[in-house]
């Protein structure tokens, strides 16, 4: 993509009411805008990141034998009824049809849909376990819409829901997903803790993935040698006091943003949807529940809270919009030339580069967008580098820099 052909520009300018570090970066480096409190457009280069960010998630749910679907945002009021959470949500969207007649919730989750869906396909025990996962909008009525996309009224969420004959079977399953979970965030370059937590309205405990973070409006208790973390909802021990695990460790507090959340649910909602299977034995049996939630719109948000510098972004190479971030330094035509040279031999080779080939902006200031909008390489093609028959490659997350004869950064552009 040529910088200067692209709808969306750069700005130094700090939204004003914009108090989150992964807004006001997103912002600035034209990845996301925001409509109102809560809610944002992915501009084209934070779709692409998004899009990364599914794809991975997208990878290991299927490796959990789960299949895709896309169910509904409009749900029916009866629906919710059923579960007795019509009246009960606090962040449920409830509207009307415009003649009056009936009501409908804006999916804040959707086991109200995916119980009864599921249900129409499982007759016995032979049908299960089976397990189904979206990724889709969801809509929350958040009472305090103030950290970016961390919070969104309006967001992103993977959700997988399995369905098994036994607790054993289930639990098997909750650990499989749980293993998938940190598959997703080592991806996408993040250290998420699993951290014992309520199960809410839905079940007795559940396990949250969080995400050590100063603008994390989560507290965790973890040790500092072993596994073990809580949430301070349900915390038994103290900061300071020797873990009640491995007893080695020390108890340490950290605020954290949850990533993830993972909850066996048992039969809480197959007993609303009545949801029973014949066993091998003959005899009824409810359907057991699980339900693992990924927030993919709040993932990019940490990943921009926690992986940015002072100077900008710094995405992983995974799930970068841009490979490599081509600068044009100079506007003589043999500047201009080399660089739309190089820029075509990589578009060819299928290297997605960002071309900064702008004539009328200075150079501090394409290297201030570079370091703003976090693109893992830049490849500066200037007087000096031609002379030399080289590019200046340097590093985003490193800040390493080197000159690379043209040829040998062509042949190995990822290098
Ligand atoms: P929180 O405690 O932060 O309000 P939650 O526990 O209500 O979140 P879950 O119902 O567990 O959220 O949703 C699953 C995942 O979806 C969360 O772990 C989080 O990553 C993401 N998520 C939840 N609410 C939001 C939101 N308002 N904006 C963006 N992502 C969200
Ligand atoms: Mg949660």
């Amino acid at each position: 993509m040529r910088f200067s052909e692209q709808l969306i520009k750069t700005t130094k300018e700090i939204p004003s009411g914009e108090q989150s570090r992964n807004a006001e970066l997103l912002i600035r480096g034209g990845f996301i805008d925001k409509t109102m409190a809560g809610v944002y457009t992915l501009l084209p280069m934070g779709l692409k990141v998004l899009n990364h960010i599914v794809r991975i998630i997208r990878e290991e749910m299927e490796s959990l034998g789960a299949e895709e679907i896309f169910m509904p945002a409009l749900q029916p009021k009866e629906l919710w009824d059923a579960t007795g959470r019509w009246d009960t949500m606090d962040v449920l969207y409830r509207v009307h049809s415009p003649d009056g007649s009936h009501e409908f919730g804006l999916g804040p989750t959707h086991e109200e849909v995916v119980t009864p869906l599921v249900k129409k396909f499982i007759l016995s025990y032979r049908d299960l376990p089976r397990a189904v996962f979206q990724i889709q909008t969801k809509f929350r009525f958040e009472a305090r819409a103030k950290s970016g996309i961390l919070r969104g009224r309006e967001f992103m969420m993977k959700d997988l829901y399995s369905f098994h004959a036994t607790e054993t079977d289930l639990l098997a399953y909750y650990e499989r997903a749980a293993a998938a979970y940190f598959r997703v965030y080592e991806r996408l370059g993040l250290t998420a803790l699993k951290v014992r937590a309520s199960g809410g309205a839905f079940s007795d405990f559940s396990h949250e993935f969080q995400v050590i973070a100063d603008c994390g409006e989560d507290l965790i208790y973890h040790c500092d040698a072993c596994e073990f973390a809580e949430n301070k909802e349900i915390a038994t021990c103290v900061e300071g006091a020797p873990c009640p695990t491995c007893a080695a460790g020390t108890i340490r507090v950290s605020k954290a943003v949850e990533v993830g959340n993972i909850f066996p649910l048992y039969n809480k909602f197959s007993d609303a949807f009545n949801f029973a299977i014949k066993n091998q034995d003959g005899t009824d049996q409810k359907v057991l529940m699980g339900c693992y939630g990924i927030g993919c719109t709040r993932l990019m948000g940490t990943i921009a809270e926690v992986l940015s510098d002072e100077n900008g972004l710094v995405w992983p190479q995974q799930i970068a919009p841009y490979q490599i971030h081509l600068i044009q330094l100079g506007a003589d035509d043999t500047v201009a030339e080399a660089a739309k040279d190089i820029y075509e031999k990589l578009q060819s080779k299928g290297v997605a580069v960002l071309f900064d080939d702008r004539t009328d902006v200075k150079a501090g200031e394409k290297f201030a967008d570079a370091d703003l909008i976090g693109i893992p390489r830049r490849v500066v093609v200037s007087t000096k580098t031609i002379q030399a028959a080289s590019v200046e490659l340097k590093y985003r997350a490193t800040g390493e820099t080197s000159l690379i004869p043209v040829q040998q950064f062509l042949d190995e552009p990822y290098v």
